[in-house]
């Protein structure tokens, strides 16, 4: 009797730390007081306001040899294309795979050169961090840079009008398209569930093709496009998307 009467009051007191922390973590990312101003002015996307069907599936952290080839398979077997928010070295090590993102059509972004924790750079640093990344993706895919999107999600009005100046857009996400599937031991089936639970027009999808569990990713977009493309819908580039704003 006292032990599981300890053991409730433990379970109580452990939820009560998780709810707090979960809180604290919400707040953090949801409450930038710029966050809505970056919005409307068009330096900052967490979403597109449009009607049409269609939504960008965003992939972070890559490339990473297996995995990385496992998400874009996919991808080329259900005719879909994805934005890749790559990692500079990353990139370097593995830049056949970004001639072939380029090949096959999806759009590649600047995740930072190797996730370094922007809250412990001063705004130089990290914008010498984002333009040599720029630098070393460019090179290797062709295509012009114009998304990033900071690790972590790090947000500074520094950095943001450095940004702005350089012509980058910072590529958020749709707060509840984030199915934490970097996640060890988030299934397939669940994330797919979880963004199809969720899915209005216009929406960013954040996954991740360069976490250790990404050949979940992987095989969750062979559940997800097809029900996607039952209900209408087609994932396209993220640059793509923004295209259709306002239609
Ligand atoms: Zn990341």
């Amino acid at each position: 009797m006292i032990i599981s009467v300890k053991k409730n009051h433990l379970i109580q007191v452990m939820s009560a730390i998780l709810f707090v922390s979960l809180s604290i973590g919400y707040l953090q990312f949801a409450a930038h007081p710029m966050l809505e101003k970056w919005e409307q002015e068009k330096i900052l996307v967490r979403r597109v306001n449009t009607s049409l069907p269609l939504v960008a599936l965003t992939f972070d952290d890559g490339p990473v040899a297996e995995t990385t080839t496992a998400v874009l398979d996919a991808l080329q077997r259900n005719q879909a294309h994805g934005t890749f928010f790559l990692l500079g070295q990353r990139a370097e090590n593995h830049p056949e795979l970004v001639k072939r993102m380029t090949r096959e059509g999806h759009e590649v972004g600047n995740h930072s050169y190797s996730h370094a924790n922007y809250n412990k750079m001063k705004t130089a640093e990290q914008m010498e961090d984002v333009f040599r990344t720029n630098q070393i993706i460019e090179r290797l895919s062709g295509q012009p840079i114009r998304l990033f999107r900071p690790p972590g999600g790090y947000l500074s009005v520094a950095m943001v009008e450095k940004c702005r100046a350089a012509d980058l857009t910072i590529a958020y996400w749709t707060y509840k398209q984030d199915p934490k599937d970097w996640r060890n031991g988030t299934r397939a089936a669940s994330i797919a569930r979880s963004i199809l639970d969720h899915l209005e027009p216009g929406q960013i999808i954040i996954l991740h093709d360069g976490a250790p569990n990404a050949n979940e990713t992987a095989k969750a977009l062979d559940i997800l496009i097809p029900e996607l493309n039952k209900r209408g819908y087609s994932c396209v580039t993220l640059s793509d998307l923004m295209a259709m704003e306002n239609k």
